[in-house]
C-alpha cells in the first residue's frame, strides 16, 4: 500500500515534471519563433520597401525631368543604363510615350513592341494619379522572367498625359533575397500588395495568386499592420505560423510562414529526450518500489512469524502450570511469565527486578546458591526443591530446573539464567508423608507390635552380625515364670500389659548401649550383648531379673505372689561355632534356672563346670 502510493507520488512528480517542462518549454518555443518571425517579417518589408523606394526616387526624377524636356533618346537611355547599374534590385527603366511606343530604355536596344494594351498604361491614362503605381507581375515580354512593374503616369507640362515611367523588378530579385534565410523546407516568405496578390514568393511560384480572401486581409490587417498568427497555409495546407509586416510608405507586405513542425521541432526532439529521461527515471521509480516492496514484504512476514512466534511461547509460558523465569547476571527477575500468578498468586510484573532470593526461604538459600555455583556452561541443568511463599505469605515447596541461558545471536545478553519453576508442594508432602509411612513400615518388619522390643527377625540378624564382629558376645533368654497362670487368673488381655511392661524394663536396660533387647516369642525375651564377657552379661541379667520383681505385679501362681522371671546366660567361647549354638547354650541355662525353681540367673559356662551342681541362683 505504502509502496504503491509511492511509486504513485514519485510517477505524479516525475509526470507533473515533465509535463510543466514541457508545456513551458512549448510557451518558450513559440514566443520566440513569434519574436524571430515578426522580426524577419519586419526586416524584409523594410528592405523591400527601400528597394522600391530606390526605383520610386528615381522614377519621379524622370518623371520631373520629362515633364519639361524631351532630351535625345541616346543620352536619357544613357542615363537610364547609368542608374540601372547604381540599383541592382531594377532590371530596367523605360519609358513609353502617350502612344504607348518605348521612348527610352535602359536595355541596350529600345524594345519595339507596343504596350498600349498593357492595363497599367490604360490606368495612367486615363487616371491623373501621379503616385507610384506596383502593378500585378506579369511576365516580361523581353526577358519572359515574371516581374513587378513599377509605373508613374508622366504629365505634360499642361498636365495632359505624355506617357508612362517605368521600373521593372524580377520578381527573383526578392525571392532570392529571401532565399538568403534558411527557415528551413516548407516555410516561406511572401511580398503581397495590399489587395491580395501575391507579388514574389519563396520557395513556390505562386506569383500573381489572389490571396484577398484569406484571413491575412479578411482580419488580420483589418486590426494591425504586423502581426503573428497561427493558420492552415493557403499555399500547403500545413499548419503554419505566420508573421506579416505592411509597410508604411509603399502598398505592400512581406509575410513569413513557418510550419508549426518546425517551430516547435527543437521542442519536439528536447521532448522526446524528455519522455526517455521520465521513462529512465519510472523505470528507475517502479523498480526501486519493487524492490521496497519485496523488502517490505519480507519484513511484514518476518515480524509476524516473530510475533507469532512469541505469542505462541507466551501463550505457552503463562498457560503451563509452571513458570518461566529469566535471570540476569545479579539474580533479579528480567522475565516472569503469568503463570506465576496462577502458581503462588505473585504479580509478575511486580517481580522484574527484585532479587530471586527475596522469593527462598532462608533456610533454603545456602542450598539454592550452591545449586547455582554448580552451574557450569549452558548445556548442564541444575534442579532443587525450596520453599518459597506465596501471596498470602504461607510456605509452598518448589521445584525449579535451571541453567545457564544459551546466548542467542540477537539476545543483548543480559539473560544470564533460565529457569522453570513448579509448585511441588502436593508432592512434597505426599513424598513426606510416604517417607514417615517408610519408616513406619521399617519399623513395623522389624519390632514387635505389642511391647515395641525388636521382634525375633531384627534379633537374628543382630545376633548374626554381632557374632560376625566380635569375639566377646552374650546372650540372655528371659522367660516369664508361671506365666500361663496369670493368664489365666487375670485374663489374656491383662496378660499383655504385663509382657509390655516386663519389656518396658528390657528396654529400659539396654537404652543407649550397644545391647539390643528382642521379644523371643511368646513370653520370652531376649537380650543381646556384643563385646561383653559372661560375667557382666550375668551381672546385667541380675539387674534385670530384679527390675521385674521389684514390679512387683501380683501372680497368684507365682511361688511368692509376685510375677518373675528367670534368665539363662550363654557367652561365645573358643567352642560356641555359630550364633545358634549360643542361643541353644543360653536356652540350657534357662532350662536349667526353671529346674532350679525359677525367679534366677543360671550361666552355661558355670553350668557346665559344675555339671549343672553349680550355678548362679537366687531367690527374690
Ligand atoms: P514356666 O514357669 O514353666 O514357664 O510356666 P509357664 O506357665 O510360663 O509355662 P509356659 O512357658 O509353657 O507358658 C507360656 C504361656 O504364656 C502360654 C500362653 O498362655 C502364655 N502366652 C504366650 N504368649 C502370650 C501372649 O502374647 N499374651 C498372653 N497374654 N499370654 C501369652
Ligand atoms: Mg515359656
Ligand atoms: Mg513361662
Amino acid at each position: 500500500m505504502i509502496v504503491a502510493v509511492f511509486v504513485l507520488a514519485m510517477s505524479a512528480c516525475v509526470l507533473g515534471l515533465i509535463l510543466w517542462k514541457t508545456i513551458d518549454a512549448r510557451r518558450n518555443a513559440l514566443l520566440q519563433s513569434e519574436v524571430d518571425i515578426r522580426n524577419l517579417a519586419h526586416s524584409l518589408q523594410e528592405q523591400v520597401s527601400h528597394t522600391f523606394q530606390a526605383a520610386d526616387v528615381a522614377m519621379t526624377g524622370m518623371v520631373d525631368l520629362l515633364k519639361y524636356q524631351n532630351p535625345r533618346p541616346e543620352r536619357f537611355n544613357q542615363f537610364l543604363a547609368n542608374t540601372i547599374k547604381s540599383l541592382p534590385q531594377i532590371r530596367e527603366f523605360g519609358v513609353l510615350d502617350a502612344t504607348g511606343e518605348w521612348r527610352y530604355s535602359s536595355l541596350p536596344k529600345t524594345p519595339l513592341h507596343n504596350n498600349y494594351d498593357r492595363s497599367y498604361f490604360t490606368f495612367h491614362r486615363e487616371n491623373d494619379d501621379p503616385g507610384l503605381r506596383i502593378n500585378d507581375p506579369l511576365q516580361s515580354r523581353l526577358t519572359s522572367q515574371m516581374t513587378v512593374l513599377l509605373t508613374r503616369r508622366l504629365n505634360d507640362q499642361d498636365g495632359s498625359f505624355k506617357g508612362v515611367v517605368v521600373a521593372a523588378i524580377a520578381s527573383d530579385y526578392f525571392s532570392e533575397a529571401f532565399k538568403n534565410f534558411d527557415l528551413g523546407e516548407q516555410a516561406g516568405i511572401s511580398l503581397l500588395r495590399n489587395d491580395g496578390i501575391v507579388l514574389a514568393h519563396w520557395p513556390s511560384l505562386d506569383i500573381g495568386k489572389d490571396l484577398s480572401g484569406t484571413q491575412l486581409f479578411q482580419n488580420k490587417l483589418k486590426e494591425t499592420r504586423s502581426g503573428y498568427y497561427r493558420v492552415a497555409s493557403p499555399f500547403d495546407g500545413l499548419t503554419k505560423y505566420i508573421g506579416y509586416d505592411q509597410s508604411t510608405t509603399y502598398p505592400v507586405i512581406v509575410t513569413v510562414a513557418v510550419p508549426e513542425q518546425q517551430v516547435l521541432a527543437d521542442w519536439r526532439k528536447h521532448l522526446r529526450s524528455d519522455i526517455a529521461v521520465a521513462a529512465v527515471l519510472l523505470c528507475s521509480v517502479i523498480l526501486l518500489a519493487t524492490l521496497l516492496s519485496t523488502q517490505f514484504r519480507f519484513r511484514l512476514n518476518m515480524e509476524k512469524a516473530l510475533r507469532e512466534r512469541e505469542s505462541r511461547y507466551r501463550l505457552l509460558a503463562d498457560n503451563i502450570a509452571d513458570v518461566v523465569i529469566l535471570l540476569d547476571r545479579a539474580g533479579n527477575f528480567l522475565y516472569v511469565s503469568h503463570s506465576v500468578e496462577f502458581v503462588l498468586g505473585l504479580d509478575p510484573a511486580a517481580l522484574i527486578g527484585r532479587s530471586c532470593f527475596e522469593l527462598v526461604h532462608p533456610d533454603d538459600i545456602p542450598a539454592v546458591r550452591a545449586a547455582n555455583a554448580k552451574l557450569t556452561g549452558s548445556s548442564t541443568m541444575q534442579s532443587i526443591v525450596f520453599r518459597t511463599y506465596r501471596d498470602d505469605r504461607s510456605t509452598a515447596w518448589v521445584e525449579i530446573n535451571f541453567k545457564h541461558a544459551e546466548r542467542a545471536e540477537d539476545s543483548d545478553g543480559r539473560i544470564e539464567i533460565v529457569g522453570v519453576l513448579r509448585d511441588v508442594t502436593p508432592r512434597k508432602i505426599m513424598q513426606d508423608e510416604l517417607t514417615a509411612l517408610n519408616t513406619r513400615l521399617a519399623e513395623l518388619a522389624t519390632t514387635d507390635g505389642l511391647t515395641g522390643l525388636a521382634n525375633r527377625r531384627t534379633l537374628d540378624s543382630f545376633l548374626s552380625r554381632a557374632f560376625a564382629q566380635d569375639d566377646r558376645l552374650a546372650v540372655l533368654l528371659i522367660d516369664i515364670d508361671h506365666f500361663k497362670g496369670y493368664n489365666d487368673s487375670m485374663g489374656h488381655q491383662a496378660g499383655d500389659g504385663c509382657l509390655k511392661r516386663v519389656a518396658a524394663v528390657l528396654a529400659d536396660a539396654t537404652i543407649n548401649t550397644s545391647a539390643l533387647a528382642a521379644r523371643y516369642g511368646g513370653e520370652e525375651f531376649a537380650i543381646i550383648l556384643p563385646g561383653t564377657a559372661e560375667a557382666d552379661a550375668v551381672t546385667v541379667a541380675e539387674a534385670v531379673r530384679l527390675r521385674v520383681r521389684a514390679l512387683e505385679i501380683a501372680n497368684s501362681g507365682a511361688a511368692r505372689g509376685y510375677l518373675s522371671i528367670s534368665i539363662g546366660v550363654a557367652s561365645r567361647h573358643a567352642r560356641t561355632t555359630n550364633e545358634a549354638t549360643l542361643l541353644g547354650e543360653a536356652d540350657l541355662a534357662l532350662y536349667e534356672a526353671k529346674r532350679r525353681g525359677r525367679n534366677c540367673v543360671v550361666a552355661y559356662a558355670a553350668l557346665e563346670q559344675d555339671d549343672f551342681s553349680t550355678g548362679f541362683q537366687q531367690q527374690g
